[in-house]
């Protein structure tokens, strides 16, 4: 088949140095993230951040867990800990000898791994069902073998044995997904062969002329931007959990960053891609705007592993901004901080990143604080006396908004100028860009806290939506007082801790993303009514005009509410798609 030439017009590319391989078992394999990072209970019994790579690392928090304590209505006791369990057992491995004799033959023996501990982190992602289950339950089923590829033709080779020797492939990113997506079809009785695209990890080169880059889809977040930085240029997707996903898993899952507002979403940033397909290749380069027909390429994003295996992409990317500055503004009440919103994005001076936190993400962040002593402290009582007392802004009440400006510095001034006075119009305090840092970098190690407090006894997890300005307040209340319904309606312990944040704004409407957690002592089987409670909200935002997702994905966890979201046709026309290019479900893990 022609294919038209790579990289034609490259005279003037960059090609950028290889990234700085990762060091072995950087990454934990139990819980989210950096090894040497994460919550703990210290010697003192008191509550630390480990390590040093984030603003709290190293820092005591001492007001975690009484406030936690309150909202949930329970006592947390540091020392008491649900032990976990990991690793679990795992099902015995469905060995495919001709298939393994293949691939020992093609690739050298430290690319492909029978290591039980390397399986079960192929056979998972980060959702409270997959966490749960690695620590107290059991996964059902886990990939055979995992190989990690080095080139596109190493992809096709493995395609082919996989086919030869009739076994099932799932692609393998960064395994960050929240949806159940990697999660192994209990049924599958071939061998699964994890293809963990990680070794491909290099931006290939930069047009600094175009603004485009051609990046491997191992690449993750990290990687991507450590390469570009260094030549004066960002690609601008920043997802909170950049640091560990791939490029390939963000195609694969539609994935969005906090950054959207000036950068765009995956879809808006990636211009073409190459993939590997029981079909054949995708290969070519998309010119800036075509009108070509239906292209396949298109019908990688989101299709989470089921349809081939992206190996590359090119993208735009944007020159690292002249001005980066942080904000925040205080609100007296969830509506009033809304209102803001909708008039920023009305303004057209939407900043990088705007996000609403509601009143009780916004106490969280304040629980999160590290201790301060001596003047620090004193500075933080001031500051509460200024903005309770004399600014009469109710603790119960008042919520923030983090704000991340970039651009050139007129542009970022202009934008400023802007944002404050739509702030100040609607009763908004300014709070600092102190503040706007904390918020927005405290994302990332919040990350972290999910494992932590599933340790003691409390599960949790975030799922998101996204719906029309005008049906948004109405979702976030209905969705809160369903969780609490149905928390209470199990006799579950305590009270639910239901909050919300508005994270992307578009000019139609937002995304909104939902954190929900409960104390689980004592409860039977607390792993599956959490899960009975998430598909229950995620019923009601069904039913108050919010979508099935706004990035994370379908996966297996959302695959149940299709039906509610297209028509039969529409269903029909997915799974024809699927069986035709893909008539021996060779990459048969069972998503969307
Ligand atoms: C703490 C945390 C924060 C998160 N924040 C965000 C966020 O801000 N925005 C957001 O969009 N998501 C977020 N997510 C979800 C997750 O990071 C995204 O869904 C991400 O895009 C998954 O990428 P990955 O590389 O980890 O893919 P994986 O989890 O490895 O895979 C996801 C799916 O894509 C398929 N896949 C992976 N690579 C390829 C490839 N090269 N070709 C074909 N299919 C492939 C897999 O088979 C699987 O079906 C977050 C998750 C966590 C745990």
């Amino acid at each position: 088949m022609a294919q038209p030439a790579r990289n034609a017009a490259s005279a003037h590319r960059i090609l950028p140095e290889p990234p700085v391989p990762r060091p072995p078992g950087e990454e934990s394999l139990d819980v989210w993230g950096f090894a040497d990072s994460g919550f703990r209970v210290n010697a003192a019994g008191q509550v630390e951040f480990r390590g040093a790579r984030y603003a709290i690392s190293g820092k005591v928090i001492p007001s975690l867990l009484p406030w936690a304590e309150t909202i949930l209505g329970v006592a947390l006791d540091p020392a008491d800990r649900h032990a976990s369990g990991y690793p679990t057992a795992l099902p015995p491995r469905l060995a495919n000898e001709s298939l393994e004799r293949a691939l020992a033959s093609r690739l050298p023996a430290e690319r492909i791994s029978t290591d039980p501990s390397v399986l079960l982190r192929h056979g998972h992602g980060h959702t409270q069902e997959d966490m749960w289950a690695v620590k107290h339950g059991r996964l059902a089923r886990v990939p055979d073998l995992v190989v990690w590829p080095v080139s596109e033709e190493e992809v096709r080779l493995v395609l082919e044995l996989a086919r030869e020797h009739g076994a099932c492939l799932v692609p393998f990113g960064g395994g960050t997904n929240v949806t159940d997506a990697l999660r192994c079809p209990p049924e599958e009785r071939r061998t699964i062969v994890s293809v963990d695209l990680r070794r491909m990890n290099r931006v290939l080169w930069i047009d600094p002329v175009n603004q485009t880059a051609e990046i491997q889809a191992g690449a993750t977040g990290l990687e991507i931007e450590a390469q570009l930085d260094r030549h004066g240029f960002t690609l601008g997707h920043e997802p909170d959990s950049i640091e560990h996903s791939t490029l390939g898993g963000w195609i694969a899952t539609f994935a969005s960053g906090m950054k959207k507002n000036r950068y765009g979403n995956i879809e808006d940033i990636v211009l073409s891609l190459r993939a590997v397909t029981p079909e054949g290749a995708l290969a070519r380069e998309a010119a800036p705007r075509e009108s070509v027909g239906p292209d396949p390429a298109r019908w990688l994003f989101g299709s989470e592993g089921q349809l081939g295996i992206v190996t590359s992409a090119v993208t735009k990317v944007f020159p690292t901004p002249a001005c980066r500055r942080f904000g925040s503004v205080l609100f007296h009440d969830f509506e009033s901080g809304f209102a803001f919103l909708h008039a920023v994005q009305r303004s057209g001076a939407v900043p990088a990143s705007v996000r609403l936190m509601d009143n009780l993400q916004f106490q969280f962040g304040q629980a999160l604080r590290p201790e301060r002593r001596g003047l620090a402290a004193l500075k933080g009582r001031l500051e509460r006396f200024f903005v309770t007392r004399l600014r009469g802004f109710d603790p119960a009440r008042m919520v923030a908004c983090t704000l991340l400006f970039e651009g050139s510095v007129d542009e970022v001034a202009a934008q400023e100028r802007a944002v404050y006075r739509l702030a100040a119009r609607h009763g908004g305090m300014r709070a600092g860009a102190e503040n706007g840092e904390r918020g927005y970098q405290l994302t990332f190690a919040i990350a972290y806290i999910r494992d932590f407090m599933l340790d003691h006894y409390v599960l949790g997890e975030s799922f998101e939506t996204s719906v029309a300005w005008s049906e948004a307040l109405a979702l976030c209340a209905n969705v809160k007082q369903r969780l609490w319904q149905e928390h209470a309606k199990r006799g579950l312990p305590g009270k639910p801790f239901a909050s919300c944040r508005v994270t992307q704004l578009y000019d139609t409407g937002v995304c909104i993303y939902f954190y929900f957690a409960f104390h689980y002592k004592g409860v039977e089987n607390a792993s599956e009514a959490y899960a009975e409670l998430e598909r229950a909200a995620r019923d009601e935002i069904l039913g108050s005009g919010g979508s099935l997702s706004h990035h994370h994905g379908v996966g297996k966890l959302r695959q149940p509410f299709l039906p509610r979201v297209f028509s039969p046709a529409a269903l029909a026309w997915r799974r024809r798609l699927k069986a035709s290019i893909d008539p021996e479900n060779v990459f048969g893990g069972g998503n969307g």
